[in-house]
């Protein structure tokens, strides 16, 4: 059961937190983080599992579940932190996932974006084209008709 901590005014770069959530913990500083960097509205911290050396979550100040949840200020601020994390580590090449939904593989029900630093092909993300990404061969008119209902649903 989620319990409503705290509110705070967007202004102070606090939205609402929940201590029920071990994002919103790490945030107040209730429980420890390796913290890298952070804005007003986001905080960045080392991942306690890293996928490889640097993994690095970005997440709002603010307790929301998926994007949706999230107002856009936060959204807007996360990105350039994002960014600014993935120029400071040792290598050029890396991945920004950002997990929406238990089927999704959401664990942690609090917004974060992992930045996860590609060293090598074996280090880091790994996707194996045949198996996790499972691509398809579709016609132009299927595509058409997909996007015209997505553009009739925004
Ligand atoms: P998800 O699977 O939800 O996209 O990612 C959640 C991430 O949060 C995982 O990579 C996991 O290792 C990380 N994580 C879970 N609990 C903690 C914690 O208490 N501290 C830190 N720093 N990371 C955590
Ligand atoms: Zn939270």
């Amino acid at each position: 059961m989620s319990n409503q901590a705290a509110i705070y005014p967007l202004s102070s770069g606090l939205g609402t937190l929940d201590d029920g959530c071990i994002f919103c913990l790490i945030i107040q500083g209730k429980i420890p983080s390796f913290k890298i960097a952070e804005t007003e509205l986001s905080v960045a911290f080392l991942d306690i599992n890293p996928v490889s050396e640097g993994h690095t979550l970005v997440i709002p100040k603010h307790h929301a579940v998926t994007l949706h949840d999230l107002p856009d200020p936060y959204l807007a601020d996360i990105l350039p932190l994002a960014k600014k994390i993935a120029g400071s580590l040792a290598v050029k090449e890396f991945n920004i996932v950002q997990n929406n939904g238990k089927i999704a593989f959401q664990h942690v029900d609090h917004v974060h974006f992992h930045v996860v630093p590609k060293p090598s092909e074996t280090e880091g993300l790994i996707i194996k084209i045949d198996e996790n990404w499972p691509q398809k061969v579709v016609s132009k008119e299927e595509l058409g008709v997909v996007a015209e209902k997505l553009r009739g649903r925004l």
